[in-house]
Formats: structure tokens, C-alpha cells, sequence
């Protein structure tokens, strides 16, 4: 069977595990060449060398989305030798509380939240414009948490939130270049940062962490928690040619939670 993004180049920010990982093993399963991006060198090329081992193709990339010089690097690394991606995956992303109030109040990690999840996509799409040809694709990993607040996770919310105006705006920036930028919006999904949120959850309500797991599938009508491929599945989907009449979208996944 012909491979869907077979001769593609692919970038996947915050690929060393979780979600970003699984993107990566899918895209590269499609037949696309994917630029690995990790803070940890070691990291990028543990996965080059699994993507290769299943027949796949990879490049190991260091990327820190909070430096621009690595940003502009690592892009233009990805980039060869033709100086060109197709596919832009923006998952690189990290939570944790801001609340307003109390003691627990930091700038500094809703300057940080902010920084990653918001900032970091923007210097990724500037850096990486030049390169990117008539019908590229740009994804955003954003959130359920972009289409509703949580109490005291206001940065997140606002990074997940603003992360769907940006793909809005560039859809209809990019538009004339054929290009579409979509946005996944997950629900919970089984991960380092999914484990933390839900244990976070769990202690609040007085549940052990098998307890909480449980408890925030059945949050869902569909009642679980989802899994990293499965996100994994609904982007390969928006890199596909199927969906070139796809773009400014937010796109829910997550059990029938939100519906518009
Ligand atoms: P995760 O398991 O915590 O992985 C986060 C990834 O982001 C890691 O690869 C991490 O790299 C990378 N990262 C963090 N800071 C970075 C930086 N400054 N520069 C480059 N990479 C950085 O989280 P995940 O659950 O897979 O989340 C992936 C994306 O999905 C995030 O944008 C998240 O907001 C979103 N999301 C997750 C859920 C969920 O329930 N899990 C739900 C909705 C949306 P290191 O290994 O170097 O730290």
C-alpha cells in the first residue's frame, strides 16, 4: 500500500517522548522524513535509530523552542538538503498551576508556560517560513484547554487559547500559498504530562492515582483516557493530502467532552 507522505520532509518539536514522540513514529510510518527535534541530543537520536530500525527515515535535530538561535538552526537543519518542510508539528509544551492568588503565585512560571507553549510556536513558524513550499502544513498541538478555562491553570489556558488565534490568523495569512495550519486539541491523553495533571486532580479530590485515572476517562462520555497514537493518528490525517481543504480548524480530541 502507497505510504501517505512518502517523500515528505516532517518537524516535530518536543519529539523525545509522549505525544511528540508518537507523532514522529507515525509520520515517519507514513513514508515521511522527520526532523526528531529534542532539547537532549541523545534523546533525538535514540528515536532516529528506532524510526530506523522500522524502516523509516530521521534526522536527530537539538531544539530548545525557548532559544531562537536553536530554533533558526535546528530549522535550517531540517531543512536540507533541499531547503525544505512540508509538515510543521508544534507539540513541544509544558503545564503546570498559575494561580492568581496565594502563596503558590509565580511570574516566572506563567512567563515560562508562556514562553514554551506560545512563543516557542511563533519562533518555530518564523524561523521555518522560508522553507516551507506551496501546500506545506502547519499543525498546532493546542488543547480541550483552549476551548475552556481551568481554575487556576491560567497560563496553560491562555497559551492553549492564544495558540488557536495564532492558527486562525496564519491560516488565512498562508492560504494563498496553498499552505494550511490546523490546530489538535486533545483531552486527556496518557503521558508524562497527562499523568502529573491527573495526579494534580486526584489529590485535590482525595483519590490515589489509579483512582484519578479512572476518574478523569469517565470525564468523557466515550470514558478513557486517550492514548499518544491517537492523536498521533488525527495529525497524520491533517499532513495528508485528504486534507488539503483543511485550515484555521481546532480540532477536539477527546472522548465527546466538548462538543461546539
Ligand atoms: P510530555 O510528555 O510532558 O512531553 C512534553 C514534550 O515537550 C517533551 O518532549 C519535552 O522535552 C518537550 N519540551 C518541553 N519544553 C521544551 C522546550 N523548551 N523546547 C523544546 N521541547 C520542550 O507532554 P505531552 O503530554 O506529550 O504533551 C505534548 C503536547 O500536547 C503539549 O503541547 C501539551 O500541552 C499537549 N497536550 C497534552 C495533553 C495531555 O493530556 N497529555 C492534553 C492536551 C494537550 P523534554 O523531554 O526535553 O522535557
Amino acid at each position: 500500500m502507497t505510504k501517505r507522505l512518502e517523500g515528505k520532509r516532517a518537524l516535530v518539536t518536543g519529539a523525545s517522548r509522549g505525544i511528540g514522540r508518537a507523532i514522529a513514529l507515525r509520520l515517519a510510518a507514513e513514508g515521511a522524513r522527520v526532523a526528531v527535534c529534542a532539547r537532549k541530543e541523545a534523546e533525538a537520536e535514540e528515536l532516529v535509530r528506532e524510526i530506523e530500525a522500522l524502516g523509516g527515515s530521521a534526522i536527530p535535530v537539538i531544539l530548545d523552542v525557548r532559544d531562537a538561535a536553536l530554533v533558526a538552526t535546528g530549522v535550517e537543519r531540517a531543512s536540507r538538503p533541499d531547503r525544505r518542510i512540508d509538515i510543521i508539528v508544534n507539540n513541544a509544551g509544558i503545564g503546570g498551576p498559575t494561580p492568581l492568588a496565594g502563596e503558590a503565585r509565580s511570574d516566572d512560571q506563567w512567563n515560562r508556560i508562556l514562553d514554551v507553549n506560545l512563543n516557542g510556536p511563533w519562533r518555530v513558524l518564523r524561523a521555518a517560513l522560508p522553507f516551507l513550499p506551496q501546500g506545506a502544513r502547519v499543525i498546532n498541538i493546542s488543547s480541550v484547554l483552549g476551548r475552556f478555562g481551568v481554575a487556576y491553570n491560567a497560563a496553560y489556558c491562555t497559551t492553549k487559547h492564544g495558540l488557536i488565534g495564532l492558527t486562525r490568523t496564519l491560516a488565512l495569512e498562508l492560504a494563498p500559498q496553498k499552505i494550511t495550519v490546523n490546530a489538535v486539541c486533545p483531552g486527556w491523553v496518557d503521558t508524562d504530562m497527562g499523568r502529573a495533571g491527573i495526579g494534580l486532580l486526584g489529590k485535590a479530590s482525595g483519590l490515589d492515582p489509579d483512582q484519578a485515572f479512572e476518574h478523569v476517562g469517565k470525564m468523557a462520555p466515550l470514558g478513557e483516557v486517550l492514548v499518544p497514537d491517537e492523536i498521533a493518528g488525527l495529525v497524520v490525517y491533517l499532513a495528508s493530502d485528504d486534507a488539503r481543504n483543511v485550515t484555521g480548524q481546532a480540532i477536539v480530541i477527546d472522548g465527546g467532552q466538548v462538543m461546539p
